[in-house]
């Protein structure tokens, strides 16, 4: 595996395999959920890049920027071992040389809401930096996990919007055994606050099977919040998974329902989701 840590390097490695890479952003500590973005970018392309970079300016809280668990060492041995063929490990300074961009891609009304809600400028940050490294990289693929639900849906917006040729790809949420969705942020938590953890997409799936047998939003609704008691709930809603408008008991079912959750224990911030088709 190739190392590199300039976009000078990116932009050559572009040039070199265009239209043949894979290409796997990711902030890093990585787990099973990044290592199936990157199977999957081997199954369908001849080179497959990985970046990790923690990108400071997705980050509308500091202190959550300075926790956000590193494992560099980690991280290149378990894309050695994947058989990736070249890891952009930038630094800040790197990407961000004449300090933060005040350029930004915005769309207001799919960014206000869900994770958008309470998190100002996280996911401007987002869109820019992808937009940069599709810039740099041109990949043919892309691929991002649907844990981040929102997150790939403003990035297909963007991609089709500026008319990049990169086709995104989006793919399965990998959980735990017991059902927790895999985050580079469950290191964080306490073994208390792991168990806890559990009740997290327990709930999301209860709240699927009573939708699946009643079609009533505000049945599903009423449970979900009703299981996630227990918790600090930043938001859990049902959406309509084409344009993430949030869902009212007389809103027309759509056909698909993206039921998703963020709740915080034991102050880490933890995402999850469920998609569910409407039968009626
Ligand atoms: P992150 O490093 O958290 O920014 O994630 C990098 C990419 O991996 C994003 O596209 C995420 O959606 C994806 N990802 C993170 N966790 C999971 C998971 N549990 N299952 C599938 N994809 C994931």
């Amino acid at each position: 595996m190739e190392v590199i840590t300039t976009r000078q390097a990116l932009r050559e490695y572009a040039a070199r395999y265009s239209q043949r890479i894979g290409f796997v952003p990711t902030m890093g500590s990585l787990h099973e959920g990044h290592l199936s973005l990157v199977e999957r970018a081997q199954a369908q392309n001849e080179k497959v890049v990985v970046s990790i970079f923690v990108n400071p300016t997705q980050f509308n809280d500091p202190e959550d920027f300075e926790k956000y668990p590193v494992a560099k060492a980690h991280d290149k041995e378990l894309l050695e071992r994947a058989g990736v063929d070249l890891l952009f490990m930038p630094s800040r300074d790197e990407i961000y040389s004449e300090g933060n961009p005040t350029i930004r891609i915005e769309y207001p009304h799919l960014m206000d809401k869900l994770c958008g809600a309470k998190r100002a400028g996280h996911f401007e940050g987002v869109l820019l930096i992808v937009h940069n490294l599709f810039m740099w990289l041109n990949p043919a693929r892309a691929y991002f996990g649907l844990k981040d639900y929102q997150q790939f849906f403003l990035i297909q917006k963007m991609a089709r919007d500026l008319e990049f040729t990169t086709e995104i790809v989006g793919c399965p949420l990998v959980r735990e055994k017991d059902g927790l969705a895999m985050s580079s942020r469950n290191v964080r938590l306490s073994s208390a606050a792991r168990q806890q953890a559990v009740g997290i997409s327990q709930a999301l799936f209860s709240s699927r099977s009573l939708f699946q047998k009643t079609q009533s939003v505000k049945a599903a609704l009423d449970l979900l919040r009703q299981e996630l008691a227990r918790f600090e709930v930043e938001y859990a809603t049902l959406s309509n998974a084409e344009t993430l408008e949030i869902l009212e008991e007389k809103t027309p079912l759509p056909k698909k329902i993206l039921i998703a959750v963020a709740v915080v224990v034991d102050g880490v911030r933890l995402i999850d989701n469920v998609l569910v088709e409407t039968t009626l």
